[in-house]
């Protein structure tokens, strides 16, 4: 079985059909480069939906987590280890964080969220009387685990699972609509720093500041889901702190993933205020895997080369370039975005034609050997490694005008 149409119908046959039919069946990379099995090179612009944030196969990221799967795997929760506790700290250090913040680390970005959402419950069903409700805002994606995906706006993703976990009230991504909402019953508010999945929307900023300022004045915990915001993504490690920089300002809690490992699965959650570090008691919550000795060397190593390589001033850059290049394309509406976190919306390139659709032109990318992604109809998005040059980024800029007439309506 070497060719690509075999491994489609074995995944047909024995994959569970979440995820639809998968466009490519891919068999290594480099940089930001992947191959499929057909033995094709795309540039991908999507790093496994924000993830791979060294590009594929970065040296001294596979050396650290080679090395360290020569030395020890897995250690469970009843032991810790020293890549474990560096990787705290160094979270605790990008995050600037005050003095007694802590951190828990996951396997996920839902995980991190769940354990954000229990610390919400926890924090409200200890105040008298108990705050139950937890605000989330239109649009959210959280996770598709039930805490998360309760506080997860798109119907279509919650209602064949009801009932969730209640309590969650969606609100628009307002301040007005959060002060009209906010009280002492509520006993957390959730909200993404720019909405990703929902096609890279960034939330305003006096929105950010009104939901610290509310959830403070109502004694609520304000998460941050910064699992595709975080970790250098947006040119700065965390996104929320370009508004809650402030050390009065931050966030209660911040959740990590995405980025976090490099493409090693880990998330964590930074509890970054005495209400938050107090909320979990001791037995509360757990996990057997979260902060594995791989994964933890995996975080360390990509911390660390995103620093060596001075990679969140690139992700700046080589964003800035980006965006400005997509603007000036006929046929690309709205750019919205931070760093290397780009949403495009599709427009009608003339009178005389329709916009394609999000899809298809991802479809027609891959025909001209790139990678992108498309949130829905309407919006392309953009989250390649952070390694990804100027040059590379031109190359797409380069082909765009025809992949967007390969896309085209027929008519
Ligand atoms: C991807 C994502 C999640 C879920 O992360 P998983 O690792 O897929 O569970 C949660 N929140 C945000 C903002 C995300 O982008």
């Amino acid at each position: 079985m070497s060719q690509p149409a075999d491994y489609l119908d074995a995944y047909r046959k024995d994959l569970l059909d979440v995820f639809g039919q998968p466009a490519l069946v891919l068999t290594e990379g480099s940089g930001c480069e992947v191959t499929d099995a057909a033995g094709r090179t795309y540039l991908d612009l999507m790093a496994g939906i924000a993830v791979n944030s060294l590009g594929y196969a970065h040296p001294a990221w596979a050396d650290a987590v080679a090395a360290q799967a020569h030395r020890l795997q897995h250690v469970s929760n009843f032991f810790t280890t020293p890549q474990q506790i560096e990787l705290a700290r160094t979270l605790l250090e990008i995050a600037d964080a005050p003095a007694g913040s802590r951190v828990f680390f996951a396997n996920s970005g839902t995980e991190a969220n769940e354990a954000a959402l229990k610390a919400v419950r926890a924090h409200g069903n200890a105040r008298e009387p108990r705050a139950r409700r937890i605000l989330a805002l239109e649009h959210a994606f959280h996770g598709r685990t039930a805490g998360a995906l309760a506080a997860t706006w798109k119907p279509a993703y919650r209602e064949p699972f009801e009932p969730l976990p209640g309590g969650v009230q969606f609100i628009p991504p307002t301040t007005q609509a959060l002060e009209e909402a906010m009280g002492d019953d509520v006993a957390g508010v959730i909200l993404e720093p720019i909405q990703g999945e929902a096609g890279v929307h960034p939330l305003p900023e006096e929105l950010l500041l009104a939901a610290r300022r509310l959830t403070r004045e109502h004694g609520a915990l304000l998460v941050v889901d910064e699992v595709q915001t975080g970790m250098g993504r947006t040119g700065l490690w965390l996104e929320s702190l370009r508004v809650l920089g402030d050390p009065g300002q931050r966030p209660d809690l911040i959740t990590l993933a995405k980025g976090l490992g490099g493409g090693f699965p880990i998330g964590a959650m930074l509890a970054l205020t005495p209400e938050a570090t107090g909320a979990l008691a001791p037995g509360s919550h757990g996990t057997t895997f979260g902060g594995n000795p791989l994964a933890t060397a995996a975080g360390l190593a990509t911390i660390r080369a995103l620093r060596d390589e001075d990679l969140l001033t690139r992700a700046r850059e080589v964003g800035a370039h980006l965006r400005e290049g997509l603007a000036a394309t006929p046929g690309i509406g709205a750019v919205r975005g931070r760093g290397l976190l780009i949403g495009a919306d599709l427009t009608a390139p003339d009178d005389e034609r329709a916009a394609p659709a999000g899809p298809d032109v991802v479809a027609a990318a891959r025909r001209a050997g790139f990678i992108i992604n498309a949130t829905g109809p309407n919006t392309l998005r953009l989250a390649p490694p952070l390694v990804l040059t100027a040059d590379q980024a031109r190359t797409f800029l380069d082909a765009l005008p025809g992949i967007l007439a390969d896309a085209a309506p027929a008519d």
